[in-house]
């Protein structure tokens, strides 16, 4: 058996406990055991959206054809976490010792027509076209100038936070720029200020020279289990052309990456037999856009699995019981 290893992350600075002694084998996998249930199409709030009390569309794709014909749909969320009714951007304010900003934001989900039919199961060009209305709402997001940051993601199933089990992704505007992203923005530009090169495009050539850990490597995107993986499984996805901002990506960009995330989805489903996931895109912040060059846009999908405890808690280091050199030879299948 491997030796446990402390492995130091390299973009978010934080130290990651790998101890096989905690192994489990990939069908032990989906720790967290709420029952994932498909609800029936008569409950379903997302067959007819708008008869069901959402709000129209803020678009639709095919943009060219009637609502009627819609495959994809972006609309406010009913019942949002962050709203902005009012003209004014959120105000910053002290409670005490403490800082707070007021909420205001946007929350929005997109649906994909088929109640079945998960992200892996989408056409290529369906799935392209989720990717591509994401970056359109993010656009248009980004030109209020009180929105901060653009969070964009998918929860799968119960165990992941999803509550509704028609397929749907989210996007979420704050009006701050959130500790992990600015934490790891801070990490490449430091390392673009020491050495005159992204960190991301120096992991992806680390990674492609030593290949233990690359499940994926076509049309011009790269996957691999980060070498500090803090969720067994977990798997980190890039252009890998040099590219700050996911909302810049070229059409070919999109449509690689939806075969690349269709392809790595797949293997989740079979290898470690449909666990519950989350996938998000970690891009530069709308504020200050034109300061990031040297980051570069990633999507990281964590299956969900073993649930933190005391010791994770306690001092922020996860405690992960696969290799990543392990984890990738399972998913490359
Ligand atoms: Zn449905
Ligand atoms: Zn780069």
């Amino acid at each position: 058996m491997k030796k446990a290893e402390l492995r130091y992350h390299a973009t978010t600075g934080e130290w990651v406990l790998i101890s096989p002694q905690r192994s489990k084998r990939p069908n032990d996998f989906g720790a967290p055991s709420i029952k994932r249930k498909i609800s029936s199409l008569k409950n379903c709030p997302f067959e007819d959206p708008q008869k069901s009390g959402n709000e129209i569309p803020l678009f639709w794709f095919p943009e060219d054809k009637s609502i009627e014909k819609w495959e994809i749909q972006v609309l406010p969320n009913k019942y949002p976490t962050l709203t902005h009714r009012h003209l004014s951007c959120a105000i910053f304010f002290k409670h005490g010792i403490y800082d707070v900003a007021s909420g205001v934001g946007h929350h929005d989900i997109l649906i994909t027509r088929n109640h079945r039919k998960n992200y892996k199961d989408l056409s290529d060009k369906i799935a392209t076209d989720v990717l591509s209305a994401l970056v359109k709402r993010y656009k248009e997001l980004s030109v209020d100038k009180c929105v901060a940051y653009v969070s964009m993601f998918q929860n799968f199933g119960p165990n992941a936070g999803a509550s509704i089990s028609h397929p749907h992704y989210q996007i979420i505007a704050l009006p701050v720029v959130p500790n992990s992203v600015s934490r790891s923005i801070s990490y490449s530009k430091r390392y673009y200020q020491k050495h005159h090169k992204c960190i991301h495009c120096d992991i992806i050539k680390q990674e492609l020279k030593e290949k233990s850990r690359i499940i994926y490597n076509k049309n011009g995107i790269v996957a691999f289990v980060p070498f500090a993986a803090k969720e067994p499984y977990q798997v980190n996805v890039f252009p890998k052309n040099h590219q700050p901002y996911f909302e810049d990506s070229t059409p070919n960009t999109l449509s690689g990456l939806a075969v690349a995330l269709k392809n790595i989805l797949k293997s989740i489903y079979k290898n470690l037999k449909d666990p519950d996931y989350n996938f998000y895109i970690h891009t530069a912040p709308v504020l200050g856009k034109i300061n990031f060059h040297h980051y570069h846009w990633h999507l990281e999908i964590v299956p969900k699995s073993n649930v933190s405890a005391g010791f994770e808690m306690g001092t922020g280091v996860e405690i992960n019981p696969v290799f990543p050199e392990d984890a990738a030879k399972l998913l490359k299948n």
